[in-house]
């Protein structure tokens, strides 16, 4: 027990604890009040006589008086030496402020306690701070534990158990985070076909900072497959020097079935839902790898329904439709669950037989898939019959690849259309090879513009009046891979029935143009060569053209009047009411018009100059070349001529192949020559080379002897 009555009042010690620079206090055991030296009462914002007065102000935060208490009655009962606790004290202002109070008994000489010794630190700064830091890391906490992710740190090498998750790992897998400490639950939660992959990811040595992503699946407690994404990083604490992964995984599953989903769109018809041209092709490429084509061939059918626009057009479209869908249906009925019906679009399908091992088998089902179509299709309210035409082929017949063989069983099929329609058709490389190698060209011509292998060429077309060159001709060139370079005779049928014209006719007309313009500008003293471009039916048919000119005009800045439209008679004479507004059009752009390959039809040139505003008539080589020397018919090309010039039509002779023709056409007035004996259809630089050195160009056939045709100087 204290002895009562114990004082320091009267010792040096008493000094000390009156100037200490913090805050003390003595505590007595009787009814004496304590005493706190000027430190504490400055502290707590007293000063010297209140806090010396006869009412001690009570400081100790009420919630904190007890356990004050407590330790001090201890003390005081020698239960305990010393104790140090963190508490509040109310200042003088009632702000409340955090001390550390260390107390300690002391005793006198005799080793009786005398009183307790209580020193109060501010701590409250620090207090502070770590509150700070609490509420801080509880709200990164509640992030962490509330963002639609799991969050994990993880030391590399260290124990599982130390090991953080965040609780949302429960909803992504259905474990709870303690169980997940789990190595190998972790590993069986993997679904077994990424363990593999996740495995060897796991092994890698990794170097801090490194960072880490992957996608693999999870097989969740109830079943379900959960795709998750793991984004880690490899982080090193400085003080230990211990590498951790830093982490998250992502509950992807959605995104992983939208992106099955965008995959089976791209190879899928939306319609049908069947696989699309771009899967069969795949689908038949991957077989004829596999399989040794001789031994176990695979036939490819080709489907057309026939007449199929009639029940569009006549019905409405939504059945039409239903019935490409219910056709789908039923070819699939017609077929093993290992052959493949793909739908290539409008009426077109595509089938896959595999296991044949002659072509008979593939006629059987080619026979099944028409007697099953003849069944009438009951949609909505009607009742609608359809045919069929197959082309049939077998992998061991056509050679080639996927492509080539959908191409043969095509042909065949457009045999079948041909001989009635409602029937099969087996490719025939005897029968099919020109229809195969039609279709082998338009194909290639439709890539042709992309792949940048047309060129245009130009012949010089030659004035006799002024001895110049006055025009250039753009011929068309296709330079093809594997047929080496190409007339225009050899394509422009197909290119013009296929409709193809029309954009390689826009690409002709913008480079002859780009080129005019170019010509234009090299050689500013002189008269620019007039280019003339052909015009076929098809193009002259498109509603897009006059638009199109006048914008390339616009593009390329060639000056209208040094473009020549070439269109023949037969074009012209097509429909005469459209004729006569689009070559009025025409004209009003302010370009030039000419009447091509004059001769081989026979219309009414006053007609075609009058109605039609053309100014130029070229006529055909050939007529040049049968009428012009022959002492029989030596009339006929001297009579067109002064026809033309009495209907104001200047006229260009074609063809021109020799020193007489060309003497000729001079006597009889004809103004322009164009012919393999003035100078050929020349590629661009040539017919640059002879433009640029045009000032020195003289055609003087009769003094050279006609052996040379152009002489330069
Ligand atoms: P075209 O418009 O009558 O062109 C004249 C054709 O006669 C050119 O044939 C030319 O090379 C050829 N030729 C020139 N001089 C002689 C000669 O002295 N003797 C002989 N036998 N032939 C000569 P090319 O280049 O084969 O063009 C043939 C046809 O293709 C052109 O006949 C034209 O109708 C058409 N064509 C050419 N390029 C185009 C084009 O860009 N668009 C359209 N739509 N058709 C074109
Ligand atoms: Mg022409
Ligand atoms: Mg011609």
């Amino acid at each position: 027990m204290i002895r009562h009555g114990a004082d320091v009042s009267k010792q040096p010690l008493r000094r000390a604890f009156e100037r200490a620079p913090i805050g003390m206090m003595i505590k007595y055991a009787e009814d004496r009040p304590w005493e706190g030296n000027s430190a504490l009462g400055r502290m707590l914002g007293y000063d010297e006589e209140e806090f010396r007065g006869t009412v001690r102000p009570n400081f100790t935060l009420p919630e904190d008086a007890e356990k004050d208490a407590e330790l001090y009655g201890e003390l005081v009962r020698g239960e305990r030496q010393c104790f140090q606790l963190e508490q509040r004290y109310v200042r003088k202002d009632g702000s409340v402020m955090w001390v550390q109070l260390s107390a300690f008994l002391v005793e006198e000489s005799d080793g009786e306690p005398a009183f307790v010794l209580g020193v109060a630190e501010d701590i409250d700064e620090r207090k502070r701070t770590e509150e700070r830091l609490r509420q801080a890391e509880t709200r990164y906490r509640t992030l962490v534990e509330r963002m639609p992710a799991v969050t994990y740190i993880q030391e590399i090498g260290g124990p599982d158990s130390a090991m953080y998750i965040s609780p949302q790992i429960e909803t992504l897998t259905g474990y709870s985070p303690e169980e997940c400490k789990d190595p190998d639950l972790r590993w069986r939660m993997v679904h077994p076909d990424d363990r593999e992959r996740m495995r060897a990811e796991d092994e890698r040595v990794v170097e801090p900072g490194e960072a880490y992503t992957t996608e693999y699946r999870v097989v969740h407690r109830d079943g379900r497959i959960v795709w998750v994404r793991n984004e880690s990083v490899v982080v090193q604490e400085e003080a230990s020097q211990s590498l951790y992964w830093q982490g998250f995984m992502l509950d992807i599953t959605e995104r992983k079935a939208l992106e099955d989903e965008l995959v089976h769109q791209a190879f899928h018809d939306s319609l049908t839902g069947l696989p699309n041209r771009t899967l069969f092709l795949d689908r038949v490429e991957h077989i004829l790898n596999r399989t040794q084509r001789r031994d176990d061939p695979v036939a490819v059918l080709f489907l057309d329904l026939d007449d199929f626009k009639v029940v569009n057009d006549s019905l409405r479209h939504e059945v039409g439709d239903q019935l490409l869908v219910a056709v789908g249906q039923r070819l699939k009925g017609c077929l093993r669950p290992s052959d493949i019906v793909a739908r290539l679009g409008g009426d077109e399908y595509t089938i896959l037989l595999k296991g044949i091992s002659k072509v008979g088998d593939a006629e059987e089902v080619a026979k099944k898939i028409i007697r099953e179509l003849r069944v009438p299709f009951a949609i909505e309210d009607h009742f609608i019959f359809v045919t069929v035409s197959i082309g049939i082929v077998l992998s061991d017949v056509a050679g080639g690849g996927a492509a080539d063989l959908l191409r043969a069983a095509d042909v065949a099929m457009y045999r079948a259309k041909n001989k009635g329609k409602a029937r099969y058709e087996v490719f025939d490389r005897s029968k099919d090879t020109q229809a195969l190698e039609r279709l082998e060209l338009e194909n290639d011509l439709r890539k042709a513009i992309e792949r940048d292998e047309f060129r245009v060429y130009y012949q010089p077309v030659f004035s006799l009046v002024s001895n110049y060159i006055a025009g250039m001709e753009a011929l068309l060139r296709w330079e093809h891979p594997k047929r080496g370079m190409m007339s225009p005779a050899k394509f422009i049928p197909l290119a013009e029935e296929t409709g193809l014209i029309v954009p390689i006719g826009r690409w002709v007309l913008e480079e002859a143009c780009r080129q005019g313009r170019e010509w234009q500008e090299r050689c500013p003293t002189y008269p620019a060569p007039i280019v003339g471009v052909n015009l076929s039916l098809r193009q002259f048919q498109h509603p897009g053209l006059v638009g199109d000119i006048a914008r390339i005009l616009r593009d390329t800045g060639l000056d209208p009047g040094n473009l020549a439209l070439e269109i023949t008679e037969s074009v012209a004479m097509h429909e005469v009411d459209s004729t006569v507004a689009v070559l009025g059009a025409l004209k009003s752009l302010g370009v030039w018009l000419v009447i091509d390959d004059f001769g081989m039809g026979n219309s009414s040139l006053s007609y075609l100059a009058s109605q039609f505003k053309m100014e130029h008539l070229k006529i055909d080589g050939s007529f040049i070349r049968e009428y012009l020397e022959d002492p029989n018919n030596s009339a006929i090309i001297p009579g067109l001529i002064d026809f033309a010039h009495a209907v104001g039509l200047r006229v260009i002779a074609e063809g021109v192949e020799t020193a007489g023709q060309l003497r000729r056409l001079r006597e009889i007035g004809c103004e322009f020559v164009q012919g393999d004996y003035v100078a050929k259809a020349l590629p661009p630089a040539a017919a640059n080379e002879l433009l640029m050195t045009r000032a020195m160009v003289r055609y003087i056939p009769e003094q050279r002897g006609g052996g040379e045709n152009l002489c330069i100087g």
